[in-house]
């Protein structure tokens, strides 16, 4: 029988630069459910996801609140660094210190110290859990535990933990398995667990609330240890070696060597210096467009590609320089030929839509990067305000000036010359709400694309896009507003934005 529509090759080589808008897919056949579609995805070589959003390292996108609430939902977060490396470390620490298994390096105090000290560790970290020992420090005899429920109500706060904590303690011995200690605290009712040696001293701890973490985000993405997996960005410059090497004493996951043209010098120097030095952490490299880019960096070590340049709601990158590409021709010959090296490709921006993302793993890319999308939710940092009535976050490219102007420019290279070019613009987007009814409605959004399709995973898929398989149509203006909404005199926007 012959088939509708064209295969990608066809249609890319026909038409040239096409961007998302430009294409439609056209349907399979639907033979299972939507809870059949399996969105598990790589996001480098050895990091794999539950779902493909990952979100980007700028500045009004990704602190350690937008990393912790995508890794929750099965996604990730990459930190920027537009910050002093304290910073950048601290919202790293963040997010690998927010669910444990065993608690290895737990916040002790010692029978002297008083009930501030417990007042000035949730001040910082937001626990009061604290287990007490004979000298406030791990491995020595543990001879107390204060809580909460131990000090709410004290009004002198000078009093030694020795007068308050509690004593009589449910502890479980070292060598005991995760599971054995979570039956232990469940049974126990307790809050937290401490774990001894066989002499009294304290090991590490098991706390309560990472059972109900556990059990309300099965997707998470998290490490053998149960933390959750960070990413953080670094610029090509050599002073980021320093920046990197704190950043791995914090156990960052995956690293993203950010530079928006990525086959360079100074990129493969990095690349190649980071995977001499820490072989274990896999390196997002980019950004890159052409084949050419790509083998350059497969070539020295690259564990992910990152695609895109120009497509950035915020970016103007095509606007003062005429260099870029349109994104769905990008993705495509991208991630055609990091595919045949083993490679996972990142549709890094242009999504405006789940429809987007949906066409980006059509053309082949495994994950989605977010930086418009993800800018108004609420774990966004920055507050929201108004404009007339409706209700907004700033949102910048890492490129405008004003970024640039707070350390933004090592992205560009302008550095190297005295005029600062703008890349960006800055601006703001609407109120999205927070991650927990965003990300699902997205997500909600790509597995009934791929049910449409009739693909059950994103392996199918990309199999189906290397046969021909899978059909595409160049979409024409008048198709693209036949396919939104036209016609009507007026009509409610869906509950949740979509653009
Ligand atoms: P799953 O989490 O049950 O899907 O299976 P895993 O293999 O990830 O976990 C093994 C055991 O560790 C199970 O008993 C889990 O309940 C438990 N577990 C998983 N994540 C955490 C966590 O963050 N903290 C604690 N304390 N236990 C966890
Ligand atoms: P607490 O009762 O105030 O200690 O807080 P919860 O038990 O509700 O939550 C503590 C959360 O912080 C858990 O998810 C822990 O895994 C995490 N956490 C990370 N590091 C530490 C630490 O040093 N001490 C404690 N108590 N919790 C920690
Ligand atoms: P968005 O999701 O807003 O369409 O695109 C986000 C992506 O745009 C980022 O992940 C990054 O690759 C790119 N980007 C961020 N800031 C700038 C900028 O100032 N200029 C350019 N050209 N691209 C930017």
């Amino acid at each position: 029988m012959r088939l509708d529509g064209c295969d990608a090759e066809s249609l890319f080589e026909k038409y040239g630069g096409l961007t998302y808008d430009d294409i439609n897919l056209l349907p399979g056949h639907v033979s299972f459910g939507l809870e059949d579609v399996d969105l598990g995805c790589a996001l480098t070589r050895r990091v794999r996801l539950q779902i493909p959003i990952v979100s980007s390292p700028m500045d009004t996108v990704t602190e350690s609140a937008m990393a912790i609430g995508l890794a929750l939902l099965g996604g990730i977060g990459i930190i920027h660094y537009n910050n002093t490396v304290e910073e950048q470390c601290a919202h790293v620490r963040r997010v690998k210190r927010f669910e444990n298994g065993f608690i290895t390096d737990p916040e002790v105090l010692s029978p002297n110290h008083s009930i501030a000290d417990v007042d000035r560790i949730k001040k910082e970290h937001g626990y009061s859990g604290i287990p007490v020992t004979e000298d406030g420090t791990l491995n020595t005899r543990l001879v107390g535990i204060v809580t909460n429920r131990d000090i709410d109500f004290e009004q002198d706060r000078t009093k030694r933990l020795r007068e308050v904590m509690t004593t009589e303690l449910v502890t479980a011995r070292k060598g005991i398995t995760l599971q054995e200690a979570n039956r232990i605290l469940r049974e126990s009712k307790k809050g937290k667990l401490p774990i001894v040696d066989d002499v009294g001293r304290l090991v590490c701890l098991v706390a309560r609330t990472d059972l109900r973490k556990n059990e309300d985000f099965p997707l998470a993405t998290k490490g053998a240890d149960k933390q959750l997996l960070a990413g953080a960005a670094i610029s090509t410059r050599d002073a980021d070696r320093e920046r990197l090497a704190e950043l791995v004493k914090q156990r960052v996951d995956v690293v993203v060597i950010d530079s928006s043209q990525g086959d360079s010098d100074y990129q493969i120097k990095m690349l190649e210096f980071i995977k001499v030095t820490y072989p274990q952490l896999d390196v997002i490299a980019g950004n890159v467009v052409t084949r050419r880019q790509c083998e350059s960096l497969i070539g020295a070590g690259a564990d992910a590609l990152r695609v895109g340049m120009g497509p950035g709601s915020i970016c103007i990158t095509q606007v003062t320089t005429a260099v870029g590409r349109a994104q769905a021709s990008a993705v495509y010959h991208c991630a055609r030929y990091a595919h045949e090296q083993g490679v996972p490709v990142i549709a890094d921006g242009g999504i405006t839509s789940s429809g987007h993302i949906c066409k980006a793993l059509a053309l082949g890319a495994d994950t989605a990067m977010l930086g418009y999308l993800l800018a108004g939710t609420t774990e966004a940092p920055g507050q929201y305000f108004y404009e007339g009535n409706v209700r907004v976050k700033r949102y910048r490219g890492m490129g405008s000036i004003e970024a640039q102007l707070e350390g933004g420019e090592k992205r560009y290279f302008s550095q190297r010359t005295s005029i600062p070019v703008p890349h960006g613009v800055s601006g703001t987007v609407v109120d999205r709400g927070p991650l927990t009814t965003f990300i699902p409605y997205l997500v909600q959004g790509v597995r009934d694309s791929l049910q449409k399709l009739g693909y059950r995973h994103g392996a199918a898929l990309r199999q189906a896009l290397a046969d021909g398989e899978l059909r595409f149509e160049p979409r024409s203006p008048s198709a693209q507003i036949e396919g939104n909404v036209h016609g009507l005199h007026s009509f409610k926007e869906p509950t949740l934005p979509v653009r």
